[in-house]
C-alpha cells in the first residue's frame, strides 16, 4: 500500500511557514509524504543560498509554489490587499493542483489563517484537516465573533462597542476590548477585511474533520477542557531543529556563528533580543533599547532583521554604540532561534510574543521580558506575565517609549526572580512530558495521523 500523501498550506509569512514546517516532519516520521506549498514569492526567499533543487524536492518534502497575486515589491505586510489577492488568484491553482491524476493526495491540512481553501479540498474529496498556529485561546476569541457581535461587545466590523474587559469562558484569561487580535489597524478599511477574512476562516474550519493547535494541555488547560475538538500537538518542534536544515523555512539566512558565539559564554549570561519577522521600530525607540543593552552591562545577542526598520525612517545605532559594545554584543540579521533559546549560555529573552516566540521560550524554561505590538501578542503577554508567571512586562513611558532605565531596571528584576526562574522550568518539563511517547501532545498527534491517512 502506498503512503499516505498530505498536501498542506500555510498562510505565507514566516511565523506560519515555520510551524507547518514543523507539522509536516511529524508527519513524515509517522509515515507521510508531504506535499507542502509556498507562494512563489516566499519560495524565491526560501530558496536563495539554500539546498533547494530545481525540483523542488527535498528532505520527504515536495514544494509546490503558487504565486499570491501580487507584484514582487508590492508590500506583503499590507493584510488587506494580500488576503484579498491570495483567495481571488489561489483558488483555480489549487484545485488544478488537487485534482492532478498524477499525485495522489490522502489529506490537505491547512493553516486556519487559510481555512477558505478547505471547501476546495472538500470538493476534491481529499479528507481535511486545520491547524492553528497560535495560542489556543486567541481561536476561541475568534471562534467567539458571532456572540460577541451578539452580546453588543463588538459591531458589525469588529469594533468594540466599549474598552472593557470580558471573560468568554469560565478559567479563560480576561481579555481587554481594546486587544482584541482583530482590532489592531490603524485604518478602518483594512480592519474591515481583515475582520472579514477572519469570520470567513471560522466558518470554512468548521467544516474541517479536525482541528489541531501548536499548543499543549498543561499550557491552556481551561481552553481545552472548555473547547476538547481543538487538540493540541505542541509544542511543534521534533526533529526540525537537529536534523533539518533550517533553510527550508527561513525568508533570511541565519548568522551561522551565533551558536560558537554562544558557547564562549557562561550559563544563564546572555541576554537575548528578538521580535520575530514582522515588527518594525522607529528611530528613536531602536536607540533607546540599544542604549538599554548597553546600559546593562551584560552579553546580548540582538536580531536586528534588514527589514526592521521603515522603509521612510531608517533606524541607526547610537553614536559609537557598536564599538562600545562589541566585546560582548553580538547583532545579527536573523538567528536560528530555536537553537538559541535552547542554549544553555541563554538567560532570558527580550520578545515581541508572537506565539511560535512565546512556545519556543517556554520549551526551553527561557524567562521573558514581554515587549508586544499587536494582533495576539497582547494576549500572549497575559499569559506569560499573568497566567504562567515566566515573565514581566516592559512597560511604556507616557510618550508611549519603553525607555533604556526600564529596560535595564526590568532584566535585573527578571534575572533576581528565583520564581519566575522556578516556573519557566517547570513549563520546560510539562513541555517535555506532553511531546514524550506516551505524552498528551505525542498521543494527539499519532490520533491526527491516524485519522489523516485513512482514505
Ligand atoms: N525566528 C528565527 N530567527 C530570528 C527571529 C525569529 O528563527 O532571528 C523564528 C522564531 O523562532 C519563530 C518565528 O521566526 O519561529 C517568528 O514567529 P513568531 O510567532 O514568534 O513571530 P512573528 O514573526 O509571527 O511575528
Amino acid at each position: 500500500m502506498s503512503s499516505p500523501h498530505a498536501l498542506i498550506l500555510p498562510y505565507p509569512a514566516q511565523g506560519h511557514v515555520i510551524p507547518l514546517m514543523e507539522l509536516s516532519y511529524c508527519l513524515i516520521e509517522r509515515g507521510f509524504q508531504i506535499t507542502f506549498i509556498n507562494t512563489e514569492f516566499n519560495h524565491e526567499r526560501i530558496s536563495v543560498g539554500s539546498i533547494l533543487d530545481e525540483a523542488k524536492f527535498i528532505d520527504g518534502i515536495h514544494f509546490v509554489t503558487i504565486p499570491d497575486g501580487l507584484e514582487p515589491e508590492e508590500d506583503r505586510h499590507n493584510f488587506g490587499r494580500l488576503t484579498t489577492s491570495l483567495t481571488t488568484v489561489m483558488p483555480s491553482f489549487l484545485e488544478e493542483l488537487m485534482r492532478n491524476k498524477a499525485v495522489k493526495f490522502t489529506c490537505f491540512i491547512a493553516d486556519i489563517n487559510m481555512a477558505w481553501a478547505i471547501t476546495i479540498a472538500k470538493n476534491a474529496g481529499l479528507r481535511t484537516a486545520a491547524i492553528w498556529p497560535a495560542a489556543a485561546g486567541v481561536l476561541v476569541t475568534l471562534l467567539s465573533i458571532p456572540k460577541l457581535i451578539q452580546d453588543g461587545v463588538i459591531d458589525e466590523n469588529g469594533t468594540p462597542m466599549k474598552k472593557e474587559v470580558i471573560q468568554l469562558n469560565p478559567g479563560m484569561t480576561p481579555t481587554d476590548t481594546s486587544n482584541l487580535p482583530w482590532y489592531f489597524l490603524h485604518d478602518e478599511y483594512t480592519q474591515k477585511i481583515m475582520f472579514n477574512y477572519m469570520i470567513a476562516n471560522n466558518q470554512a474550519t468548521s467544516y474541517a474533520e479536525m482541528i489541531i493547535c501548536n499548543s499543549f494541555e498543561m499550557l491552556e488547560k481551561p481552553v481545552f477542557k472548555e473547547m476538547p475538538y481543538i487538540l493540541p500537538v505542541g509544542p511543534l518542534h521534533n526533529s526540525f531543529e537537529s536534523i533539518r536544515d533550517p533553510n527550508l523555512c527561513y525568508f533570511w539566512s541565519e548568522d551561522k556563528q551565533c551558536i560558537s558565539w554562544l558557547n564562549k559564554h557562561p550559563a544563564n549570561s546572555v541576554i537575548y533580543v528578538a521580535f520575530g519577522s514582522i515588527t518594525i521600530f522607529n528611530n528613536k525607540q531602536f536607540q533607546e533599547l540599544a542604549l538599554g543593552l548597553e546600559l546593562i552591562g551584560r552579553p546580548f545577542l540582538w536580531v536586528v532583521r534588514p527589514d526592521m526598520t521603515n522603509k521612510s525612517i531608517s533606524c541607526t545605532y547610537p553614536s559609537g554604540f557598536e564599538e562600545r559594545v562589541a566585546d560582548r554584543g553580538r547583532i545579527v540579521g536573523w538567528s536560528p532561534q530555536q537553537k538559541v533559546l535552547k542554549h544553555p549560555a541563554i538567560a532570558c529573552f527580550i520578545s515581541h510574543c508572537g506565539w511560535n516566540s512565546t512556545i519556543e521560550g517556554v520549551r526551553n524554561g527561557v524567562p521573558f521580558l514581554c515587549w508586544p505590538y499587536f494582533v495576539d501578542q497582547l494576549f500572549n503577554q497575559s499569559y506569560i506575565t499573568k497566567v504562567w508567571k515566566v515573565g514581566l512586562s516592559l512597560v511604556p513611558d507616557e510618550n508611549g517609549l519603553i525607555s533604556k532605565e526600564e529596560v535595564r531596571s526590568k532584566v535585573e528584576e527578571l534575572l533576581k526572580d528565583r520564581d519566575i526562574l522556578a516556573r519557566s522550568q517547570a513549563l520546560k518539563n510539562f513541555s517535555n512530558i506532553s511531546v514524550m511517547e506516551g505524552g498528551s501532545s505525542f498521543k494527539n498527534l499519532n490520533k491526527f495521523a491516524d485519522v489523516m491517512r485513512e482514505i
